[in-house]
Order: structure tokens, then C-alpha cells, then sequence
């Protein structure tokens, strides 16, 4: 069961209730030639292989829909050759991020880019989803821009070393080309300092208005987030000090201790100007501190937590943010949100929908707001971040030509369509019926709301209704 489901509870829901999707095996490979042979193997007898790292890929990226072989990486975590002089290493691609910076730090390297999921996620599982948007990654890049090659094993079984143009069939592709065993990956020497900052603001559109300006000057934090009263609460536990602001930008910085103070001046002058109100650097640095967990912090905090993850322009923000809100007055349910800039404008939105399913319409209204926003977003020019099982669906009917990319990636690599099955290539619902039961359960709780019949049933110390909490 632990290597079957992840943080959505779907594949759990399937093999609680409907007693499948569970692996049939787990195998723990622990070098490449032993990841050669489960391949060949499977692929003789047509058994289905899921790659895993962390499994904390939301989505049931890394859950199998049809049995078969759970290969989990996370075995193969060596540190096989570290460059100092041309900054890169060569390492196994199930090691976990954090642990691999702090070994890093020992000999005066770091990572320049990872996910906030560090402490558990592995080097091939981000690079799988597409690893566009972390830490480090508005100055830096995305994954892409920092992986210089890798060795991977075919469905078949071959072993080959893929560098350049080859290497981006395996970046968000959840697997379906083969398995990454090792990756050469860009490092940086550990930067000297390491500070931030964060301010609050009234409204939205002020502090969407300074996170961009600041995307736009030459200042390149490593981190840069927006968030939500509501948010901040639920992985807090208590409201940001000795402020009323609604909104928060959290900018991190890192290089020299010039540079860093240089750049925090610049952020403070900018979020100033904007109107923003600074909030308690302590405050701030326990942010900083909680980076990797407060995911999780979210999910501790509620029974049920339904979330979708937007890859949007940053001028485009705005409108979906609030019609989240309406929706969630509307359906009188809870939402909040967290973003972080990944590169060029571009920006990681996690909306979500805090409730519980023993709730049946509290919880169906939720995931009902968040399908909403997605058909909004897609008219907005935005993308999913991340795809999986869960989100192929949009993808077929919003995304056809990246579908049909998929297709024709698993045609290629895939023909016996053993590696990650249902996952990017073919959906297990139909858009139309999805479309139905969101629509009409939508309808259903407006009605109920209506006729005060729908209760909120989290207590929170905030509501945001109007534009005001
Ligand atoms: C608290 C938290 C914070 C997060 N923060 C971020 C963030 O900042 N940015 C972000 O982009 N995402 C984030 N995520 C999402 C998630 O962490 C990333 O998707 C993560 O990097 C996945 O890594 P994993 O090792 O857990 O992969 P898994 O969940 O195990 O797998 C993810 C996908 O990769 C495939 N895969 C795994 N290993 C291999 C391999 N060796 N070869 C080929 N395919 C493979 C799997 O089949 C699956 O499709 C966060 C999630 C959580 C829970």
C-alpha cells in the first residue's frame, strides 16, 4: 500500500473500495543493470512498470492503475563523481534532494535547484513532472536548464546515456519513455548567504503588482512567493504578527553577502513603494525554515485536501484568484492559495480546497471550484503544472497537441505499453461525464446555499467575503 498511493487519496480509493490498482510487486534496484533486468523481464511478460521515487508527486503520478511492478528508486542514491573545477555531478537518480545538498555542502557545493518537496522527493521523479518551478529556480532555471545529461533504461531494457535535444522526452513525461538511473546535474559553489524578506499587503492586485516588478529587475531571488491570509494560517497555525494584510510576498535571496543585502534593499524599496507592510523578519525566516514541509503542514490540518497545481503568466493571477473566491462564497467552502515564480514570468499556482470527505457535498463542491477554475485558467493561456493520472483528462481536451506528443512518445519508446499505463496517453474518465458531475454538483450547491442550506464545516478565524477578510 505504500508504494501504491500518494498525498490524492484516489489510488487509495481504488484499492480500499474497489480492492485494485494495488502493486503486485515492489522492486528495490539497486544500480542500473538490476533496473535493465526488471525491464527486459517485464517487457518479455507485458507486466506493467511504474518508476517511483518519494511518491510525493500529487496526481497519482507515480500509482499503478493495473497492478504489475512498483520500481522504487529510492535505492539508488549514490554520489558517483563530483567536478568541482566545471561544477556538475554525476549522481543516482533516486537520491533525495536534501540529503543529497547537505552531503553537497560538505565539500562547498549546493544544489541551485530543487523542489519544495526535498526532504522526500527524488532527482528523477522532479525531472519526470517537469521540475519548472522551486527554490532556486527564478534565477537558475527549471530543471531542464540545469541537467547536462543522464543514463536511462529503455522499456526494453537497453541502457543508453542521453544528452541535449535527446534528454527532453524524459522531462514531464512521468516516466512513460523509460527510467532515469543516474543524472549529471549542474551545482554551484554554497553561497556565501542566504537572507529574505517579507511584506504584506491589503490587495491582491498591489501585491501581484510588486512580485512582478520584481521578476522584471535585475535582483533574481531564488525564491519568490505569494500567499493568502487563509493559507498563511492553516500551516502557521495563528495569523501573521502585528499586521492586517491580507496578502504575502516572501522574497529569499542568495550569493555574496553584498549581493544579498543589495538586493534586499532593492525588494524592500519596491514592496515599500507598492504599499506592502513589512512583516517580523521572524516570521519570515520560520517560512523560510518550513519551505520543504508546509504542503504537508496544509494537509496535517484538515481532514481532506483537494489541490491543483496552474502553470500561468503572471498578469494572469489576478482574475483566477478571485474567482476562486466568489466560487468558494458561492458554495460556501474554504479555498486558499499559495504561488512561487518559477522562470520568465511564469508561475506555479496552488489553489486548493481545504474540507472533508466525509462531506460529501463539501468536499465534491470543492473539487467542483477547482475544475472551474481549470477550464478558466485554460482560457486565461495557462497550463496544468502537473499532469499524472488525475489530470490527463484536461490535457486530451485542452492541451491535443501535447497529447498527441505523448502518444507519440509511448509509440516510439513504448510499443507494449508496459511503462506508467493511463498515466499522459489515456484517461480513465470521460471530460464530458467529469464536466456533468462538476457542473451539476456546482448547480446543486448554489441551490443549497440558497436556501441556507449549505454549512461551511471548517472553522476558520478568517472568511474572505467581497474582497475582505
Ligand atoms: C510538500 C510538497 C512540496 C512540493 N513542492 C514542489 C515544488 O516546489 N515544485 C514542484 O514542481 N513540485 C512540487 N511538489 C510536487 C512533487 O514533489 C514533485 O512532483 C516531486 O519532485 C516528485 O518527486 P518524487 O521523487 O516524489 O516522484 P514520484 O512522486 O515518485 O514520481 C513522480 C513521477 O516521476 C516518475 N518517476 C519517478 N522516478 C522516475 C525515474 N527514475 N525515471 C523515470 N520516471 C520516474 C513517476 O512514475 C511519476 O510519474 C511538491 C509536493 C509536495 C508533497
Amino acid at each position: 500500500m505504500s508504494a501504491s498511493g500518494d498525498t490524492t487519496g484516489i489510488p487509495y480509493y481504488h484499492y480500499r473500495w474497489k480492492k485494485k490498482w494495488l502493486a503486485d510487486y515492489v522492486a528495490w534496484p539497486e544500480s542500473t543493470e538490476q533496473v535493465s533486468s526488471i525491464m527486459k523481464f517485464a517487457s518479455d511478460r507485458k507486466i506493467p512498470v511504474v518508476p517511483r521515487g518519494g511518491g510525493t508527486c500529487y496526481y497519482g503520478s507515480a500509482s499503478p492503475t493495473r497492478g504489475g511492478i512498483v520500481l522504487d528508486t529510492k535505492r539508488m542514491d549514490k554520489l558517483i563523481e563530483v567536478n568541482k573545477e566545471e561544477e556538475w555531478i554525476n549522481v543516482e537518480a533516486g537520491a533525495v534532494w536534501e540529503i543529497l545538498d547537505t552531503e553537497l555542502r560538505k565539500q562547498g557545493l549546493s544544489l541551485p535547484v530543487a523542489p519544495q518537496s526535498g526532504v522526500a522527493s527524488t532527482l528523477a521523479g522532479w525531472l519526470a513532472i517537469g521540475g519548472k518551478a522551486g527554490i532556486g529556480t527564478p534565477k537558475f532555471g527549471s530543471m531542464v536548464d540545469n541537467v547536462v545529461g543522464m543514463e536511462v533504461v529503455r522499456p526494453d531494457g537497453t541502457i543508453d546515456i542521453v544528452t541535449g535535444d535527446d534528454m527532453m522526452p524524459f522531462f514531464g513525461t512521468s516516466g512513460i519513455t523509460g527510467v532515469v538511473t543516474s543524472i549529471k546535474l549542474k551545482v554551484i559553489p554554497t553561497p556565501e548567504s542566504t537572507e529574505g524578506l517579507m511584506f504584506a499587503f491589503q490587495e491582491l492586485e498591489r501585491a501581484i503588482d510588486a512580485l512582478s516588478r520584481l521578476s522584471k529587475t535585475k535582483t533574481q531571488p531564488i525564491y519568490l512567493r505569494l500567499t493568502d491570509l487563509e493559507y498563511e494560517w492553516r500551516i502557521q497555525g495563528g495569523l501573521p504578527p502585528k499586521t492586517t494584510g491580507l496578502f504575502f510576498v516572501a522574497a529569499t535571496y542568495s550569493g555574496t553577502t553584498d549581493e544579498v543585502a543589495e538586493s534586499i534593499k532593492t525588494s524592500r524599496g519596491l514592496f515599500e513603494i507598492a504599499g506592502g507592510e513589512e512583516i517580523q523578519q521572524a516570521y519570515y525566516e520560520k517560512n523560510w525554515e518550513d519551505r520543504n514541509i508546509v504542503e504537508m503542514k496544509l494537509k496535517l490540518e484538515v481532514p481532506t485536501l483537494s489541490m491543483q497545481n496552474f502553470w500561468i503568466p503572471l498578469p494572469h493571477i489576478e482574475p483566477l484568484v478571485r474567482k476562486m473566491y466568489r466560487i468558494a462564497k458561492d458554495y460556501r467552502i474554504n479555498s486558499c492559495f499559495y504561488l512561487v515564480l518559477g522562470g520568465s514570468s511564469m508561475a506555479r499556482l496552488c489553489v486548493f480546497a481545504p474540507s472533508d470527505h466525509r462531506h460529501w457535498m463539501h468536499f465534491m463542491s470543492g473539487k467542483a471550484m477547482l475544475h472551474r477554475l481549470v477550464k478558466m485558467m485554460y482560457r486565461q493561456g495557462g497550463e496544468l503544472y502537473t499532469i499524472g493520472l488525475q489530470n490527463t483528462v484536461y490535457i486530451k481536451k485542452y492541451q491535443p497537441n501535447d497529447f498527441k506528443r505523448f502518444k507519440a512518445l509511448r509509440k516510439k519508446w513504448d510499443r507494449k505499453g508496459i511503462m506508467n499505463p493511463d498515466k499522459l496517453t489515456h484517461c480513465i474518465m470521460s471530460y464530458t461525464r467529469m464536466n456533468l458531475m462538476f457542473t451539476m454538483n456546482g448547480n446543486f450547491r448554489r441551490l443549497q446555499a440558497v436556501l441556507r442550506r449549505a454549512k461551511n464545516i471548517l472553522q476558520i478565524p478568517v472568511a474572505y467575503q467581497e474582497g475582505h477578510f
